[in-house]
Order: structure tokens, then sequence, then C-alpha cells
């Protein structure tokens, strides 16, 4: 970090902010401008609160240079990530697709829509078991008996399983069915569930807030790898804007934001960014053209009585012909799909 001294800052005064911070382990180098003073500081800003430096005598201000993410950021690991869930990888050439309904609702519905998603190469099957919904009148999902159909439907047909934890309670419920826990939207900064699935030897798809920042997200997947768990796959599911006319607004931007600030793999749930089946194309084929790492997309075999996101959800054929579009997008950047 750099501490920018104020304008006449005088020479006792630079150098007890240098003593400070040599007390707390770090190097300390000054440049004396014409005007100004600045001392560089080279050490581990966790050992520093800023208040305890700012507060001194002709310090004007400080600022970092490491991100905040330490274990999320590239700083330490510049490689890419690939997540390994259990033989299919998650990061690498070839692109992850994730499908699946919004809500479990019945064998019936999980396994003709895990049938047709299976035909496409996709290797992840989503479904909600606990729904995490805006109003409590709505279904809020089989629970158990949804964690039990995921897990025999994906032993049918060998899809891995992705489905949403919301209570630190049910981390281990959920762990014993699942292959990748999803926190959602909602609960993306409900820390304490972010520690505990730090905990879970599962992957972890930690989707964007509603209202998040790209760093209030990252600093998020911070806690997952802070609290010993690795293996975090980001998911931007579009962010609250002042438009209505979609659901949300797909920040496209987010990709190679995050792409250049972390290793982690990022994927694109284009069916909450938009919430219009209409739309989910177009936006899934932005997603990959920016360079995502793969796309979670809702698949219903009757869209029109789902109990949660029909409008938004693609008909099987559909996600049939989906793959198909996004074939020449994913070889027009090198990727496999
Ligand atoms: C979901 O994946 O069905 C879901 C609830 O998503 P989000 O948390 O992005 O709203
Ligand atoms: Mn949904």
């Amino acid at each position: 970090m750099i501490i920018v001294m104020k304008s006449g800052s005088t020479q006792e005064q630079v150098e007890a902010v240098e003593r400070k911070l040599r007390d707390l382990g770090f190097q300390t180098h000054p440049i004396y401008g014409e005007v100004k003073t600045v001392i560089g500081a080279v050490g581990d800003k966790r050992l520093v609160k800023p208040h305890s430096i700012i507060h001194m005598d002709g310090v004007e201000n400080i600022v970092p240079i490491m991100s905040p993410y330490k274990l999320v950021g590239r700083e330490l690991i510049s490689e890419d990530t690939i997540i390994d869930v259990d033989g299919v990888p998650i990061g690498g050439k070839e692109l992850a697709v994730m499908a699946g309904p919004c809500a479990v609702e019945s064998e019936e519905q999980l396994m003709e829509a895990a049938v047709k998603i299976k035909e496409t190469g996709a290797k992840i099957l989503r479904g909600g078991a606990f729904k995490p919904r805006t109003s409590p009148y709505s279904f809020q999902g089989l629970e158990e008996e949804g964690l039990k159909l995921l897990a025999q439907v994906g032993k049918e047909t060998g899809l891995k399983i992705v489905t949403e934890v919301v209570d630190t309670r049910d981390v281990e419920l959920v762990s014993q069915y699942a292959d990748i826990l999803q926190i959602g939207a909602r609960s993306m900064q409900n820390f304490r569930l972010l520690s505990e699935c730090g905990k879970a030897d599962k992957p972890v798809l930690l989707k964007r807030g509603l209202s998040a920042t790209i760093e209030e997200w990252l600093m998020a997947a911070e806690y997952i790898l802070s609290a010993g768990n690795p293996n975090v796959i980001l998911c931007e599911r579009g962010i609250r804007t002042f438009e209505t006319a979609t659901r949300n607004t797909l920040d496209i931007n987010a990709i190679p934001v995050v792409k250049e600030r972390s290793h982690l793999p990022i994927i694109v749930d284009p069916s909450h960014a938009t919430g219009n089946w209409r739309w989910v194309e177009a936006a899934a084929k932005a997603s990959i053209a920016a360079g995502a790492d793969g796309l979670m997309i809702e698949v219903h075999p009757d869209p029109s009585s789902a109990t949660s996101d029909g409008q938004q959800s693609l008909k099987p054929e559909k996600f049939v012909e989906l793959i198909k579009a996004l074939k020449p997008i994913a070889q027009a950047v090198n990727r496999t799909i």
C-alpha cells in the first residue's frame, strides 16, 4: 500500500509513520516529492488496521495496491483454476453446461428434462429442492425429497447435480446428495452460509447478489476460500437496474472484469438474467463470446405448468436448438461445447 502524506508534512511525521509501519512488519520506501511525500509500504496489509495510520499526524490517505480478495484474486494464483467436479471440468477449454428446471417438482418432470439435457452433451443437471422465494406463499421446494430425486436422476443419467442450499443447517444434508452446492443471489452475503460452504467438501457455485458489486461478489467468494474450500465457480445472473423490460440486466462486463481480477471460473445464467425464454439464446451467445466458462440454463418439460420461473424456462427441444446454436460461437472463441 501507499501512504500519501499531506503537503507540508514534516520529516518527523514521515519518520513516525515509517516507524509504525516497520513495527507492523512492513518494509518502507519513502519518496520525497517537491510538494508531497508518499511512503511505499511492502508487507501484509491484513496486519494493519487503516485507522491506526490514517489518524497519524501528517497522513492524508492510504491507497491499497493489493486487492482485498487475496485468495480469489490473481496476485497469488495467476493461472486459471479448473474445478474438477468428479471428472467434469469447469473452467477449461470445454464449456460447462448446467441445465434443468428451476424447481424439482416430480421424478417424471426431472427425468424428462434430464434425458434431453444429457442428449446435448451437457453434463450437469440443476434443480432447486430448497427454493428461496420472494413470497412466503410461493412453492418453497420439495426439500429432502427433492434432493433424493436429484441424486436418483443423477445416478441414472450420469449427470452431476447442482442444487441450492439456503440455510447453514442444511449444508451437510445437501452435500450428501449434490455434486455442487449452489449459493443463490439472495444469499450471496449470508456470511455464515458462505463460511459453512467453505467447510464443505463439495465445489460451490456462487451466484452474484441482486445488487452486488463485483468487488462484493469476489469478497463473498473470499469467505468460502478462506474457510478452506478452493473450489468456487462464480455465476453472473443479472443485476437489478432501472430497466424493467427484462427481469434483471445481464452484466456482460462482469465476465472480462472477473477474468482479469480472479483465477476462478465464471459462468452465466441467462435465464434469470433475462427472465424470458425468448431472450435466453441471445444472452447465452453473448456470454460465451465474452469469455464465460459455461452456462446455467433453466429447462422444463412443460414450462406453462412450472411451479417457478416457467416464463424463462426453455422447453427441452429449444434447449437442444440452443446448444447447436452455441457451437459456432464456442468455436470462434476457441472453446468446445
Ligand atoms: C435459481 O437458480 O433458481 C435461483 C433462484 O437463482 P438466483 O439465486 O440467481 O435468483
Ligand atoms: Mn429459477
